[in-house]
């Protein structure tokens, strides 16, 4: 997202590159995951995969055939060298390493073999990986356009794989290759990238390509300030948009973890982002992934849609969520009249058939003391079957009429207005909390409100 938001303030070009090399860690669905979660906020690319581009193919194991060149370069310039350790003797040697408390890191046993000791292992059959050859001594340094100059010994950088024995790349080689190719101006990657940076660079200048800019993004944690996981909510985007969160809301949101404008404003629009999104705003530190502060923020957001672009919206929350029992295709401008009564309470599209779920049932299911609550049965009962009876002769059946017909009666009954509409508001929504009981009772409909409040007398009268 930091990403689209650079480009587009910058009015660059976003590209979407699919680094797919690691085929062990390959996930069925993953690709399409991460560009149905790009388009579902918005984050619309110029170049990549469905829209192409002048420097495609934009999926890294479609590109082999530009590393393996890359790479016998480096080997023949001195720059790189075959590796013939088994994965046995590396396992083996890391554990050793942890054991005596040192970093892990490759012992370079092979960095200095003899012609005749490559053509053995090679008689053998073995097939090498491709190790770059860190310089042993001085530092690499470079400026993160977020964290100023780094700097980095290269005695504490190993000779990292560029090559795998499958012919695949590493993700170092892979990328350095690429946005060379692909003339990439600047890297928005995260914090846990910082460390390969400077084998990156020295991998550029080995190659002799000019390096992009850095600039390495603050963590996502949660807020007890641990890696952000399950236990903090939904991770990943399309389980937020299956949950009801809007994708507006959502890019705000997103945009506010380890970015600002100023130390207030809360609400930016997408446009707002674009204008005002800079380098120099984001911060150092990591940032904290608040549920409620995104629901909170949703709710903002929802409450801020035209009724029918919100109707639109939650039309597929009702058709998945609403019981089976609720007859299919559910009706278009019933649910907007129920959305337009909970649109202040949702803070998210999956609430609205939570909360209106009643509207649709053909029978609703409580128990009597719900009813009742201080109530004796022959009261409540006798008020039901008043009210019933006033609701018959009715005429227009809208809220007004409904609140000028109902206000009056309480005191006829010896009732508290506030107990004679908690009791009408149980018998049609069966519930205590409800939008407004006039209007939900509009909406309803006078069938529908008068065959509840029969159940209702029927309940109170076991
Ligand atoms: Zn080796």
């Amino acid at each position: 997202m930091f990403n689209w938001l650079f480009a587009r303030h910058h009015r660059g070009t976003f590209i979407v590159r699919i680094e797919d090399t690691d085929v062990e860690r390959k996930v069925e669905g993953a690709v399409e995951d991460v560009l149905e979660s790009l388009r579902w906020l918005g984050l619309e690319w110029d170049e990549g995969p469905e829209v192409g581009g002048r420097y495609g193919p934009y999926f890294q194991s479609q590109r082999l055939h530009y590393y393996r060149p890359v790479v016998e370069q480096l080997t023949s310039d001195g720059y790189a060298y075959p590796c013939y350790c088994s994965h046995e003797r590396l396992e083996a040697m890391k554990a050793e390493q942890v054991r005596r408390g040192q970093p892990p890191g490759y012992d370079r046993r092979c960095r200095n073999l003899s012609q005749e000791e490559r053509s053995r292992f090679e008689a053998e059959g073995i097939r090498p990986v491709i190790r770059f050859k860190t310089p042993l001594t001085g530092r690499t340094e470079f400026r993160d356009l977020i964290r100023g100059k780094v700097v980095f010994d290269n005695s504490t950088l190993d000779d990292f794989v560029l090559l795998k024995s499958d012919g695949y790349p590493t993700y170092h080689l892979a990328n350095v290759v690429d946005d060379h190719l692909m003339e990439v101006s600047h890297v928005l990657r995260a914090d846990e990238w910082l460390a390969s940076t400077p084998r990156h660079i020295l991998l550029y200048q080995a190659v002799g390509y000019e390096s992009p800019q850095f600039a390495h993004l603050p963590m996502i944690l949660g807020p007890d300030r641990s890696k952000l996981s399950k236990r903090h909510g939904a991770t990943s985007l399309l389980e937020f948009r299956d949950e009801g969160y809007l994708p507006e809301a959502m890019l705000n949101f997103l945009a506010l973890l380890g970015w600002s404008l100023d130390d207030r404003t809360e609400v930016l629009s997408r446009e707002e982002l674009v204008e005002h999104f800079s380098l120099e705003r984001i911060s150092k530190t990591a940032a904290i992934f608040n549920i409620d502060k995104l629901r909170w923020m949703n709710g903002l957001y929802l409450r801020k849609l035209d009724i029918d672009d919100l109707t639109e919206r939650a039309l597929p929350f009702f058709e998945r969520d609403l019981p089976s029992s609720v007859r299919r295709p559910i009706d278009r401008s019933y649910v907007r009249a129920v959305v337009a009564l909970e649109q202040e309470r949702a803070k998210t599209l999956a609430e609205l058939p939570q909360l209106g779920e009643f509207f649709f049932m053909e029978e609703l299911d409580y128990p009597v003391d719900l009813l009742l609550q201080k109530l004796n049965r022959e009261k409540a009962s006798q008020a039901l079957t008043t009210v019933s009876q006033k609701l018959g002769a009715l005429g227009p059946f809208d809220h007004g009429s409904l609140e000028a017909t109902l206000r009056p009666l309480a005191s006829d009954l010896s009732l508290t207005t506030k107990e004679l509409f908690s009791l009408l508001r149980v018998a049609v929504t069966g519930r205590t909390a409800a939008p407004p009981l006039f209007q939900t009772m509009e909406v309803l409909g006078k069938e529908a409100c008068l065959r509840r409040i029969e159940a209702a007398i029927r309940l109170l009268r076991g």
